[in-house]
């Protein structure tokens, strides 16, 4: 056997026997796996059931000829790209030249010489191989294209946030410490302080959070089941001074389900989720936490409802976008939170939302899912196993 050959699978259609015995040894020897059948239906049913790498398609058949088995495999999608080979005894030229018009790559006249048919099989499935190379380079190069457009998007708006959120508290920071510099009474001095302090926090906020979108995308972590209730604790500890701002009442289940994900993200899934509440909820703002489970459904979806002025359906397609705030004139943020939500989530295998009818009072609803544990590390992390009555999103 030649080793430069390139194997592959190749069926042979041919209602002779003898030939069909013929071509399958020829081939066999030099290391083809063959598939011999006698009849176009058969090498319909065989190509659809597995498409080869290659066919031999013998042109004059009873009930269905090689022309219209050629015209099937070409109209469908599964077997639209494997290269056909016509062998025949019709020699005249309108013979050729339909073959090729039906889609055949090749023609090879009866009786053949075994070397010929060997050469063109060969020159075939090599043509028929580096198609599929570039087929797939060409898909990846899509993919690839597609990302870097995601990318060049989020480094427009990633600019857009520099140049406006990043210069605004920058501009008050330089002219506030300019009057400091000029020297003011130790009282005034005390105020431009906390207002430098202010200014530098919020960058700090703004930077931290670029720094975590970035690091979302690279981080490549090993999801682990979830003290959910340790992490909403974490995430509560954090913020107390914005629920001590806002007056916040934060309402919690008295156990929660075993999620699989990874800590430090959901706790700042949880961070962004409660904050929001607090700054766009209600006065004072009463916030309810919770999740949900269908029966035994491998995805838990955990939520946070607030009880604010809600979001219209409109802005409700804008949000977790990178670097969009709905009230432009608002400088509780930085729009940034819910796409840091969103990036998380999607790389834990969940997904993100919100529910709200935009009716003030009734407020909204903002969710996020997570697999649910494997059965044996599904016990509840606290309490029985009781299903949180509230609906689901
Ligand atoms: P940030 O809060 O830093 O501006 P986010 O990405 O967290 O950024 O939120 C984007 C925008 O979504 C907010 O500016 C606000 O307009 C809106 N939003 C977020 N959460 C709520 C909520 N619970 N109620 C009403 N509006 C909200």
């Amino acid at each position: 056997m030649n080793t430069s050959e390139v194997h592959g699978d190749i069926l042979i259609v041919d209602d002779m026997p003898a030939n069909l015995r013929l071509l399958a040894q020829i081939l066999t020897e030099h290391g083809y796996k063959v598939r011999p059948v006698r009849s176009g239906h058969h090498a319909l049913k065989a190509a659809q059931a597995a498409p080869p790498d290659l066919i031999l398609l013998d042109i004059v058949m009873p009930d269905m000829d090689g022309y219209e088995v050629c015209q099937h495999l070409k109209a469908d999608e599964r077997t639209r790209d494997i290269p056909i080979l016509f062998i025949s005894a019709l020699g005249e030229t309108e013979d050729k030249v339909r073959a090729f018009a039906a889609g055949g790559v090749d023609y090879v006249p009866k009786p053949f010489q075994p070397a010929e048919v060997l050469a063109r099989v060969r020159t075939h499935l090599a043509l028929r191989n580096l198609t599929r190379q570039l087929q797939e380079a060409n898909a990846e190069l899509a993919r690839r294209v597609q990302e870097l457009q995601e990318r060049n998007e989020e480094l427009d708006a990633f600019a857009h946030t520099v140049a406006h959120d990043i210069k605004s508290p920058l501009t008050i920071i330089a002219g506030y410490a300019e009057l400091l510099d000029d020297g003011v009474p130790e009282s005034t001095r005390k105020e431009y302080l906390q207002i430098l302090r202010h200014g530098a926090n919020r960058l700090v906020n703004i930077v931290d959070g670029l720094l975590l979108l970035a690091s979302v995308r690279k981080l490549e972590i090993l999801p682990e089941p979830l003290d959910m209730e340790r992490i909403v604790n974490d995430a509560c500890a954090r913020l107390a001074h914005v629920i001590q701002e806002y007056q916040a009442e934060i309402v919690r289940p008295p156990q929660w389900p075993a999620a699989v994900g990874y800590a430090p993200w959901v706790e700042e899934v949880w961070v962004n989720y409660i904050s929001n509440g607090c700054k766009y909820g209600g006065t004072p703002p009463r916030l309810e936490l919770g999740y949900s489970m269908l029966g035994a459904e491998a995805e838990i979806t955990f939520w946070v409802r607030d009880n604010g002025d809600g979001i219209s359906p409109d802005d409700q397609a804008r949000l977790f976008v990178p670097f969009t705030r709905l009230n432009q004139v608002s400088v509780k943020g930085h729009g940034l939170g819910l796409s840091i939500v969103r990036r998380i989530v999607e790389k834990l295998g969940g997904r993100v939302g919100v529910e709200s009818a935009g009716v003030p009072g009734e407020g909204s609803l903002f969710y996020f899912t997570l697999p649910a544990a494997p059965s044996a590390d599904n016990g509840w992390v606290t309490g029985s196993s009781h299903r949180m009555g509230m609906p689901v999103p």
